[in-house]
């Protein structure tokens, strides 16, 4: 399984971090962890298209994780329709919204591109991937990830609860010993708050994502603590981690 950054950047624009989105090759197949940035240049860059994009999988519906829908949307309706993503969103009324978007720019939302509401629990299993969602408290209808395939363990926390996500959300979930990766959002609190509950269940690796200028040095506290334990980086656009 290998782990790119696409956007590794928080909700306000800095020069070199776009907003969240991430993209996971499994075998040959493709999927995206939030949708902030329209993925498309990227993925072209990388040699892929959107049609080789399987599932989206959507934490919450803020702008810096969703609104790369709507170019993403518009290209697979006009251009690459034989792209036939599966979109795993918190709620489904964004999705009238984009299809009145889509009506006015491309002739509308092709039938191909599914919406599906995620829910607790197993939402995903293609045989090659798997994806149980967890809800989180970030704000009504958000979710955290457990992403599992070819026996690694990744879990992805997208946005947690403000103020004490890593006690009050992060602690309740990652009970598992030995996951292979923990992909750490650091925008809403102290990062220096996960260093108990991770020490507590330390994974192989750690990425802090989505860091911002409030916490930056938390997180840089963070890393200098636990490195020697528990390998640490901080997320950058284009970073690629391979489990
Ligand atoms: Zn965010």
């Amino acid at each position: 399984m290998k782990l790119t950054f696409l956007g590794s950047g928080h909700g306000v624009p800095e020069p070199n971090r776009n907003y969240s989105c991430a993209l996971l090759e499994v075998k040959d197949k493709r999927y995206l962890v939030d949708i902030g940035m329209d993925p498309t240049h990227e993925l072209i860059k990388r040699g892929f298209t959107p049609s080789d994009i399987a599932a989206v999988f959507i934490t919450h519906t803020h702008g810096d994780h969703m609104n790369g829908m709507v170019g993403f949307a518009d290209i697979c309706s006009w251009f690459y329709k034989d792209a036939d993503p599966l979109i795993l969103i918190p709620r489904l009324d964004p999705v009238e919204a984009l299809k009145g978007w889509l009506q006015q720019t491309c002739g509308g939302l092709r039938e191909s591109i599914r919406f599906q509401k995620l829910n607790e629990g197993i939402v995903y299993d293609d045989g090659t991937l798997k994806v149980c969602a967890l809800r989180n408290g970030h704000m009504p209808d958000s979710y955290s990830f457990f992403i599992e395939a070819e026996g690694k363990k990744l879990l992805f926390t997208g946005d947690l609860k403000g103020g004490d996500g890593p006690t009050a959300d992060y602690a309740r979930f990652a009970t598992v010993d030995g996951i292979d990766l923990v992909v750490a959002e650091s925008a809403h609190f102290d990062a220096m708050l996960y260093l108990e509950p991770l020490l507590r269940h330390p994974p192989k690796k750690l990425c802090i994502n989505h860091y911002n200028w409030t916490w930056i040095e938390s997180c840089y506290h963070l890393k200098q603590q636990i490195n020697d334990k528990i390998p640490t980086v901080l997320a950058t656009d284009g970073l690629e981690i391979q489990l």
